[in-house]
């Protein structure tokens, strides 16, 4: 009698990540598209905010770390050098705004700069002679075993990527910081947020000192601007036009461009530079904003125990997979088109064949294509 070759091979460890329990949980049958629990699919194209998003993480990890580049801009362009050679090379399509994309992105980064000059509060935290950027762990989960091997498993492990780990200047409390870019700021959910809980127990379990919390830095991705003109030539007053798409400094500059010095200009110029005053702060103005939000011990210790209640649940081999469709499918759901076929019993296996690509190969690992420094 011969063992096969696969039952000689030890049974492999399930990775659990945060967006794989928010995908079951929103989801079942999204779940089983995307998650790399079931068929690890997604779209063969990436949307455009997916790749800003990714070239602007790349920027940060660099500058925060061993600035390589000396400055996030440069950083941002060698990362579109390499997803260049790399979309050659393995054949796929930057989206098509790339350019507009990343024009947009370095507009963003530049006034990062001026905006973390006046802000600088908190510094990259180093374990082990490291910086904490891009930190990919896996923390063990104490599953039980007979669930485990009921679905083919041997290990159970948390994966977490955290941005940046950050300690602040004041008074050395860990932070884990988390890179956002979105049209606009988006902070009213962060008490109820998964990933805020589940990654602030996930450094407790890694790190020798506590964590005091979760750390948003939110871009909006627009670039301030010089206030505008009027018809006749004077800066505009109008707090309506200019909330939102200047700043203090650039304003002050624009006034001292105009009359020499802000003490030298007319009252209403002087107003408005106190009301531009008011909507900026230490952790923030009308384009970059830091939000913290914290979790006690026992929040800390009831996000691990959701995840050993939802594991059992995910990894269960008598799971159905229902939909749960809902008014936000048609923007939210990049398998909608999909999952219509499945209600029609078209022939959705050959369609989810040709819309989407394996996960692991998504980008074909852009980054072993950045120059070396
Ligand atoms: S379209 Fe809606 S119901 Fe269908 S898979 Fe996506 S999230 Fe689920």
């Amino acid at each position: 009698v011969s063992l096969s070759s696969s039952a000689l091979l030890p049974a492999p460890a399930v990775i659990i990540r945060t967006s794989d329990r928010a995908l079951f949980k929103r989801c079942r049958r999204k779940w089983h598209f995307g998650s790399a629990l079931q068929r690890n699919r997604t779209i063969s194209q990436p949307p455009s905010y997916f790749w800003f998003g990714t070239v602007g993480h790349f920027a940060l990890e660099d500058y925060h770390g061993y600035n390589k580049y000396g400055h996030p801009v440069e950083a941002a362009k060698g990362a579109l050098k390499a997803m260049k050679v790399a979309s050659k090379k393995n054949n796929y399509e930057l989206p098509d705004d790339y350019q507009e994309q990343f024009e947009l992105l370095c507009g963003v980064l530049e006034h990062y700069l001026t905006w973390n000059a006046g802000r600088e509060l908190y510094k990259t935290y180093w374990y082990n002679k490291q910086p904490q950027l891009e930190v990919k762990a896996r923390i063990p989960i104490p599953i039980k075993p007979a669930i485990l091997q009921l679905a083919g498993y041997s290990k159970a492990y948390y994966e977490v990527t955290f941005d940046r780990i950050v300690e602040s200047l004041d008074d050395g409390e860990l932070w884990v910081q988390d890179y956002k870019f979105f049209k606009q700021f988006n902070t009213e959910h962060l008490d109820y947020d998964s990933q805020a809980s589940s990654y602030t127990w996930g450094a407790s379990c890694l790190y020798p000192k506590p964590i005091a919390g979760f750390m948003y830095l939110q871009f909006r991705k627009v670039v301030p601007e010089l206030p505008e003109r009027t018809s006749k030539g004077q800066i505009t007053t109008n707090m309506q036009v200019l909330a939102g798409r200047t700043t203090h400094s650039l304003y002050r500059e624009a006034v001292i461009d105009m009359y020499g010095d802000v003490s030298l200009a007319p009252p209403q110029y002087k107003r408005v530079l106190g009301e531009l005053a008011i909507l900026e702060h230490e952790d923030g103005d009308a384009f970059i904003k830091r939000t913290k939000t914290t979790r006690t011990p026992e929040q800390i210790a009831n996000e691990g125990q959701k995840i050993l209640m939802e594991l059992p649940d995910m990894l269960s081999p008598r799971l159905a997979l229902y939909p749960n469709p809902t008014k936000d499918c048609h923007w939210e759901c990049e398998f909608r088109d999909i999952c219509q076929m499945v209600e029609r019993n078209e022939d959705w296996e050959f369609e989810l064949e040709q819309q989407t690509i394996d996960r692991s190969e998504e980008n074909l690992s852009w980054r072993k294509f950045v120059d070396p420094r």
